[in-house]
């Protein structure tokens, strides 16, 4: 079942396949106001990709993971659809950096005109990538599936840090950091919300630090 499949993690195989016709998988695209980080309150079209490497325990999109869906659309769809919204597009997931067609798409994104930013786990990337801001969400020890499913709980843990990926996009890219903690108590200072904080500059401009509590 590959990548379609209820439980099973994408292989490279299946990416490629998908990759090769320059489609993607969408679960949704829907335009709203980014939610944390630098771009914080600017209008933005979110083209979620189906499909990721990783199953996080506590996953907030489970239907582009654990259970991913989602129709097949050209990548000049996605450009056309995006033309009729806001400058700001969002590339998110599951994990948009799994897939060849993701590149490609954010080279077209970007000679188009828009401020692309890419949500990634940071653990795998592509050759030809091109983003204005790379927002990525390493996965600490926590994420690990070890009750909901321990057959994938060691591929998780193997991949859900990649150094080398990680130092990639953070020296190949402008960059922000969302960590997500398992409670307020795990974060020096606890957030406001219970849900999420965004880190500020003592002036109160948004930094490229975001803490999230899952
Ligand atoms: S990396 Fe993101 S999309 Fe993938 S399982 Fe974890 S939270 Fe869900």
């Amino acid at each position: 079942m590959g990548v379609e499949g209820s439980h099973a993690l994408a292989s490279g195989k299946e990416i490629e396949v998908l990759g090769v016709v320059a489609r993607l998988r969408i679960q949704e695209r829907f335009v709203s106001l980014q939610g944390e980080g630098t771009r914080v309150g600017t209008p933005s079209s979110f083209v979620r990709v189906s499909g990721c490497n990783l199953r996080c325990a506590w996953c907030d999109t489970p239907r582009s993971s654990w259970a991913p869906e989602g129709e097949s659309l050209e990548l000049a769809e996605l450009v056309e659809w995006c033309a009729t919204g806001p400058r700001d597009v969002v590339l998110t997931g599951g994990e948009p950096l799994l897939f060849e067609a993701s590149a490609q798409l954010g080279q077209q994104l970007r000679a188009a005109g828009h401020f692309l930013t890419i949500e990634t786990a940071g653990t795998v990337t592509q050759p030809g990538l091109e983003a204005d801001l790379m927002s990525i969400s390493p996965k600490l020890s926590h994420s690990t599936p070890w009750q909901r499913a321990p057959s994938l709980a060691p591929r998780h843990e193997r991949d859900r840090l990649n150094l080398g990926v990680l130092a990639s996009l953070m020296t190949g890219f402008e960059w922000q950091l969302k960590f997500v903690v398992r409670s307020a108590s795990a974060i020096r200072s606890p957030p406001t919300s219970p849900r999420s904080r965004r880190c500020s500059t003592s002036s109160g401009s948004p930094t490229r630090i975001v803490i999230g509590c899952c």
